[in-house]
């Protein structure tokens, strides 16, 4: 099989081996769709058991989007002001983990950037850059000091009545993480799960070889690489400003904001973040996105276990330059740069 090259990230499908066959089954979910590719004996339960881990990231979705009125996180994001509202046990953890990567990114990465979000157009609306009293006006609701999370009895209380929870920039991440959690329980011990090409996990390895190889999209060119990893047992999740933006008046803004400014992050073309779940390194390529350089190599440092690749925005006709953080990157898991240079093509 050719190696694919998909989107955001890329992999390379390895070929039928002995008597272990590849299967590659799709699905929609979550505005987008997601992907796992398996290894196995027997073609009819790699099916089956690729169809029950995307049963799993459909009701995921569900249960956190924000476009369907009936969902666990809108009646949260209706009810949490008036009331302790109680929250689905998995919820509440990625609820929590939110709020501890927003402690850690010093509030790069903040789930109650809704209002914000709504405000600049990137939610159901047309992008525009609106007038700076009502971002001002939306910024008042925005940080997770405004949400009390009790473990006890895990419930979500709203300090104010305008804070709304946007889960757009963790969950896909966190579904590839429930998607392998199913494949695990089932006796999958090789598979690649992604979610929009954003977020993969790596479950294993091919069969005769050491890891998985991904790709990391050009942030100029969909059809090209700008990086190479091999992961095992770990995720890597990509940001980019291709992915939803708008132009005004010759400038770019980007669908990831700075929950602290409340305009559109700045300075980067894409930020990716390696590390042991899928969660996690999607909130972190978010946070990595708004953080720019100085601030992500900060980040890793305190977190050994992650690692992260950063594309700076560049002058028209500079060459593009891939900035790699994050020692003792296990040897299982080294990093390649395909290209660590090449060429900005527009
Ligand atoms: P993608 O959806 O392309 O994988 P991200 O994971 O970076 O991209 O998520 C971007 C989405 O996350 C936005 O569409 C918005 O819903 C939400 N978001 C935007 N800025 C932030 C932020 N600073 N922190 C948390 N979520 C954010
Ligand atoms: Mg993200």
């Amino acid at each position: 099989m050719m190696p694919g090259l998909i989107g955001v990230l890329a992999f390379a499908a390895p070929c039928v081996d002995g008597d272990l066959v590849t299967m590659r089954v799709v699905r929609e979910a979550m505005g987008t769709e997601f992907e796992i590719l398996l290894c196995g004996r027997d073609e009819q339960s790699l099916v089956n058991a690729a169809n029950e881990a995307l049963d799993e990231v459909q009701d995921l979705d569900q249960q956190m989007s924000l476009y369907n009125a009936r969902s666990e996180l809108s009646s949260i994001n209706r009810r949490s002001a008036a009331e302790r509202v109680a929250v689905e046990p998995k919820l509440f953890s990625l609820l929590e983990l939110a709020g501890e990567i927003t402690d850690a990114s010093r509030g790069a990465f903040d789930i109650t950037v809704a209002p914000l979000v709504k405000c600049w157009g990137f939610f159901r609306g047309q992008g525009r850059v609106p007038p700076a009293d009502t971002i001002a006006a939306a910024l008042q609701s925005v940080g997770m000091r405004h949400v009390e999370l009790c473990r006890r009895d895990r419930t979500v209380h709203f300090r104010r009545a305008d804070v709304r929870l946007d889960l757009g920039g963790v969950a896909k991440g966190y579904a590839v993480d429930r998607a392998v959690e199913v494949l695990r329980g089932l006796g999958i011990t090789r598979a690649l799960v992604h979610g929009g090409q954003s977020s993969i996990y790596a479950l294993g390895a091919p069969p005769d070889q050491a890891s998985w190889t991904v790709g990391i999209r050009h942030p100029l060119e969909a059809s090209r690489r700008i990086a190479v990893v091999h992961l095992r047992d770990r995720a890597l999740s990509t940001s980019g400003n291709y992915e939803k933006f708008f132009e005004a008046d010759g400038k770019l803004y980007s669908h990831i904001i700075d929950p602290r400014t409340g305009y559109p992050a700045t300075g980067m073309l894409s930020a990716s973040a390696l590390g042991p779940t899928a969660a996690e390194t999607d909130a972190l390529a978010t946070a990595f996105f708004v953080m720019g350089q100085a601030k992500t190599r900060q980040y890793c440092a305190a977190h050994p276990h992650i690692q992260a690749v950063l594309v700076a925005e560049v002058e028209s006709g500079e060459s593009l330059r891939l900035v790699r953080i994050g020692e003792k990157l296990p040897s299982r898991e080294f990093l390649k740069e395909e290209s660590s240079r090449t060429e900005r093509s527009q």
